[in-house]
């Protein structure tokens, strides 16, 4: 799925597309991976509750500032980004129990920008254990 990102940074909740990617799908159980190929994004699974976003978010600011001195800061100015990203990982994976996936209550999977805005791609690979 692309998905057009609107911030240098932010969180963007695709918990519905990916369970109609799942269901669209077929599997009944089995797993499903949740990916991106981007080096400044990432995917991660928690809670979707404004405070906790931005908890998040001034977390990863504090553990890798813009700009602080970064090497990679000389070749295009956004090792920050990849720092960033490189904290959160780039994939999720979820099993799929009945035909949709096993998340828990408060959990929704999030497509993460650090050097947006963009128009990113996000790949679900569902497979089947039967
Ligand atoms: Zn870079």
């Amino acid at each position: 799925m692309q998905i057009q990102t609107g911030k240098r940074i932010e969180l963007i909740d695709i918990t519905d597309r990916v369970r109609k990617y799942v269901t669209d799908s077929g599997v009944v159980d089995g797993i499903c991976v949740i990916s991106t190929k981007h080096t400044t994004a990432s995917i991660i699974v928690n809670e979707n509750e404004s405070g906790l976003v931005s908890d998040i978010l001034k977390l990863l600011e504090k553990l890798a500032p813009a700009h602080a001195g970064y090497a990679h800061d000389r070749i295009d100015n956004n090792a920050d980004s990849h720092l960033k990203a490189v904290l959160l990982g780039n994939s999720e994976a979820i099993p799929v129990i009945s035909g949709k996936p096993m998340l828990g209550t408060w959990q929704s999977i999030f497509l993460v920008e650090f050097d947006g805005p963009r128009t990113r791609e996000v790949n679900v690979t569902v497979i089947s254990s039967n």
